[in-house]
């Protein structure tokens, strides 16, 4: 889950890392209310969730409240990067010395969270790593040992920051490990870390994105959920606990097992076509979970054909075929089916299929020539 920046300002602070006093606001009403609380000069933030919002408008410095109407009025609706604003942060404006970069994320390949710091920040990231990647210094920390302070320390001064946010920015780096950590984040990035001319150290902006795998254990980030931008596509599939990604092309694809789902989406793309989703159906692919999957992939307008890919296992093939000939009862399909049907008890499963075989509901032997007969009758459409 992708937190928006208020949000994840708020997610800091619980960490004990300072951030600037603020609030939100979806009116220009209310956000000059929040200007007052928080104390001008203040900065006026759309809170959508990508990049680069400074150089889009989406970011402005006010001294007063007229300045405020002015910016609210101009930043809510504004398109940034097709993410329409809805929602203002507004915090009291921070006089800035110099700006750094800092993050952790999770560095797969070397099994250890992966820091990154850098002197160069308030610019995105991916430019100063291709232009200057000496600017960032990195460091592997091991989930075990953790992050020290002597560390961070070492790592502050390989960055090269000014030597009057040594401190500061040690502890405030020690602090974001124990978010990404504890607070079971996937990603935490501060872009700008400031030092201000007083030299303290302090977050202007938050970049989170948290762990769905552990929400489990965090009640807590229930309150996250209400302003979350889902696609219509998957907050239907959620609320039909699916596991479900949607794409942009013309072929919906039903698969069990994420492997092949994603097996399944390579075969789709490899014979030209393109994919309008994936949707995992998992072991249990009995009518309901059936008619539960077509019914999200019915939704949306730009698939042309649905391919259903499923290799029994414990899933067996007969249970599969009652689930789809049922599942066709109950929702009344825009598009035609590819099915191919292997593994356990596919036999069965197809001789319940076959009277029921039309233009609109083709079975295939291979998943290759599923995939290139649903991406045909995608093309046709
Ligand atoms: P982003 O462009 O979406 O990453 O938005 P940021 O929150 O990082 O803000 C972009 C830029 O606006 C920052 O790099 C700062 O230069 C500037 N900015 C943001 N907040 C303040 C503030 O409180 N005071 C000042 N002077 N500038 C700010
Ligand atoms: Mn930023």
């Amino acid at each position: 889950m992708d937190l928006f920046e208020y949000q994840g300002k708020q997610y800091f602070a619980r960490f004990g890392i300072a951030v600037s006093p603020g609030g939100v606001a979806d009116t220009v009403d209310e956000a000059v209310a929040q200007a007052e609380r928080a104390g001008y000069p203040v900065v006026v933030k759309a809170q959508v969730q990508v990049g680069g919002r400074g150089k889009a408008g989406g970011v402005k410095l006010a001294a007063d409240a007229d300045e405020v109407r002015l910016h609210a009025g101009n930043i809510l609706g504004l398109d940034i990067k097709g993410h329409v604003v809805r929602r203002l942060w507004v915090e009291h404006a921070s006089d800035i010395a110099e700006e750094y970069y800092a993050s952790f994320t999770l560095d797969r390949s070397a099994k250890q969270h992966l820091g990154m710091l850098s002197a160069k920040g308030g610019v995105e990231i991916e430019q100063v790593a291709a232009t200057d990647p000496d600017a960032i210094a990195r460091i592997h920390v091991d989930p075990v040992d953790g992050l020290s302070r002597e560390r961070a320390l070492e790592w502050v001064d390989a960055a090269n920051l000014n030597p009057k946010a040594r401190e500061g920015a040690a502890d405030i780096l020690t602090k974001l490990y124990r978010c990404y950590v504890d607070g079971d984040a996937d990603l935490v990035e501060i872009n700008p870390l400031i030092l201000t001319p007083e030299g303290k150290v302090h977050a202007l902006d938050a970049k989170v994105t948290l762990d769905d795998n552990a929400a489990f254990r965090h009640p807590e980030w229930d309150e996250f959920r209400g302003f979350e931008v889902l696609d219509p596509r998957d907050a239907m599939a959620r609320e039909r606990g699916l596991q479900y990604v949607g794409l942009d092309g013309t072929v919906g694809i039903i698969a069990n097992g994420a492997g092949l789902a994603m097996s399944t989406v390579d075969v789709v793309s490899q014979v030209g076509g393109s994919p309008a989703n994936f949707l995992d159906v998992g072991g249990g692919a009995n009518a309901d979970v059936m008619a539960a999957a077509l019914d999200v992939i019915n939704h949306d307008e730009k698939v042309k054909a649905i391919l259903i890919n499923i290799f029994g296992g414990i899933t067996r093939g007969e249970e599969v075929a009652n689930g789809i000939v049922q599942a066709l009862g109950r929702v009344r399909l825009n598009s035609p089916i590819v099915i191919r049907l292997d593994g356990t008890n596919a036999e069965e499963g197809r001789a319940i299929l076959a009277p029921h075989l039309s233009d609109q509901l083709i079975s295939r032997p291979t998943m290759l020539d599923a995939a290139r007969t649903a991406v045909e009758l995608a093309g046709r459409r």
